[in-house]
């Protein structure tokens, strides 16, 4: 499996140990061109999501990447990646990809409390670690967004068909739930594809 992960800016490298560490290929997307080749999934990263944004439209990335996604790849996105997909940003003037129907609102934790770590169940499944930078959290869904984790009754985790979104770094720890919940929604995909 060949996952693009966009490496403008941002924490690419770690989302790329995950992968590796669950044995799919990860391969850095840094312009135009790069998105020519054959991808199984998208992973947008954490960062400044003003600047990606900024980045994304220079490089002419953006309309292709919409594309991929309005036309059913797999993206996760997280931290910044998640404010590239929503489709509202309350406290934001402009919106990015706006693929997903959610309304996030960005910097939400406020300068202080800007970071933290916490442990919370995702997904159903098991409680897994979870480091907030800065984050944003998601403040309302759309219809067909399902909610896979909260923390102190935000909304930290959603899905909606292909597009899965973390407030929170799930490449910083050592654990590798979501990534692996990604690879699976991947392999769904590639299954009803065929
Ligand atoms: N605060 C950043 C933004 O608004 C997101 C922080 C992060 O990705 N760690 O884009």
């Amino acid at each position: 499996m060949t996952i693009g992960v966009l490496a403008l800016q941002g924490a690419f490298v770690e989302h790329e140990q995950r992968l590796t560490e669950l044995g799919a290929q990860a391969v850095q997307l840094r312009c135009k061109e790069d998105l020519q080749q054959a991808l199984d999934g998208l992973i947008l990263p954490g960062g400044e999501s003003t600047a990606m944004g900024k980045l994304l439209r220079e490089l002419d990335m953006l309309e292709p990447i919409r594309e991929k996604i309005r036309t059913g790849m797999p993206v996760l996105g997280t931290c910044a990646g998640l404010l590239l997909l929503a489709e509202t940003i309350e406290n934001d003037t402009r919106t990015h990809l706006a693929t997903m129907s959610i309304t996030a609102n960005r910097n939400a934790y406020g300068r202080q409390l800007g970071s933290f770590y916490t442990e919370q169940r995702f997904a159903d499944g098991k409680i897994i670690p979870m480091t907030f930078i800065r984050a944003p959290y998601i403040r309302s869904v759309g219809e067909g967004v399902t909610v896979l984790a909260a923390v102190d009754n935000r909304i930290v985790a959603a899905r909606q068909k292909n597009q899965l979104v973390t407030a929170f770094h799930p490449e910083l720890n050592d654990d590798s739930t979501v990534h692996a919940y990604f690879l699976d929604m991947i392999s769904e995909y590639k299954t009803a594809k065929r």
